[in-house]
């Protein structure tokens, strides 16, 4: 029922991509996005060194011998990332698959492709979806204003951002930006996706490695709980708000605002604290208007065993009933 090209591409079961998650998508959770029928990506920078990424890769392996791949985000960072030593050490694991984010993977694409490896490029906009389609992407990501991180400056929901895309590319695309349930999937699919990405929804899960008081404090917000951040700098973040998040937009009000301004308060340093220790006052963490349809900490297969039931059942009850009529 679910066979797309983005479940052919993958060898996979079901079109649902767990997409990079800075600081979670670790093996634990890759492993059970895998095992579950979609395909989980670990995110590079999560590690502190490309030995650290290599050994989590062969950790990820160790648990899961389906297909997975890895996250590598190039955005702007408080200190400088050696991306091409990140690359090195996927391509020396013998990774796949790899889903690029943030600028484009041009820079790069000769070196991953003469690895053998598929470019999946995650894109805010049209204009930079057929961009990575021309450099040979396998496939785009394209990432609607819902999403959590960095929604682009564009401000298009998924609602548009996905048809027009569809329309524009010839490339499958990945749905990503509100997904979390079995109408998401289904919407994706009718929009003209090949299936869905999912973030925030992956991390109230049992096998994500976050404290539980972080997954509950996905449970407790409703879809009027994110604020978008460092707008001010061209960075536009969507994060889960808080009083530190609060504090970031005070302090970007009153305009001229610099990095050093807000540096302390958005590190990834103090986001990776609160996901450790469930404070979620502690930093600034990621987060979708999803966590409005998040109420429950099911494992990694319960979510994705759900997705498939509930979109099965409003393709063939919901809709059959409808064309009876
Ligand atoms: P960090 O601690 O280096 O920076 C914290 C935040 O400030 C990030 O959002 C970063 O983009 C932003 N920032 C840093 N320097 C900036 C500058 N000069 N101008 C504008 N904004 C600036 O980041 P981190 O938490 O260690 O994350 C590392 C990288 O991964 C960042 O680029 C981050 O945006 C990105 N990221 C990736 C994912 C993912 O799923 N792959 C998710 C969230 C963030």
């Amino acid at each position: 029922m679910f066979n797309t090209r983005i479940t052919e591409l993958f060898g996979i079961e079901y079109p649902i991509v767990q997409g990079g998650l800075m600081w979670i998508a670790r093996a634990e959770l890759v492993a059970a996005v895998s095992n579950a029928g979609g395909i989980g990506f670990l995110t590079a920078l999560s590690h502190s060194t490309p030995d650290e990424f290599a050994a989590d890769i062969r950790k990820t392996r160790d648990m899961t011998d389906k297909p997975f791949g890895v996250n590598i985000t190039f955005l702007p960072t408080l200190h400088p990332v050696d991306y091409d030593e990140y690359i090195d050490a996927a391509i020396a694991e013998g990774v796949n698959f790899v889903e690029t984010a943030g600028r484009s993977p041009e820079p790069y694409m000769e070196k991953l492709s003469a690895a053998g490896m598929k470019v999946i490029h995650k894109c805010t906009s049209v204009r930079h979806a057929l961009k990575a389609q021309s450099l040979g992407c396998a496939a785009v990501s394209i990432d609607g204003f819902e999403c959590a991180g960095h929604p682009g400056e564009d401000d298009i929901t998924s609602l548009i951002l996905i048809p027009v895309t569809a329309d524009a590319l010839e490339t499958p695309i990945i749905a990503s930006g509100g997904f979390g349930d079995g109408r998401g999937l289904v919407a994706a699919l009718a929009l003209g996706a090949d299936g869905v990405n999912m973030g925030t929804r992956f991390v109230a899960t049992k096998e994500a490695p976050v404290h539980d008081g972080v997954k509950q404090a996905l449970v407790r917000a409703t879809e009027r709980d994110t604020r978008l951040i460092m707008r001010t700098l061209r960075n536009t973040a969507r994060v889960l708000t808080n009083s530190i998040v609060e504090k970031v937009l005070e302090i970007e009000s009153k305009g001229d605002t610099q990095i050093q301004d807000i540096a302390q308060h958005v590190t990834g340093a103090k986001c990776q604290e609160m996901l450790n220790s469930g404070d979620i006052e502690k930093g600034v963490m990621s987060a979708g208007q999803i966590v409005g349809l998040i109420h429950d900490v099911p494992s990694v297969k319960e979510l994705i065993d759900g997705i498939v039931q509930e979109a099965g059942n409003i393709m063939k009850e919901r809709f059959g009933a409808m064309a009876k009529r």
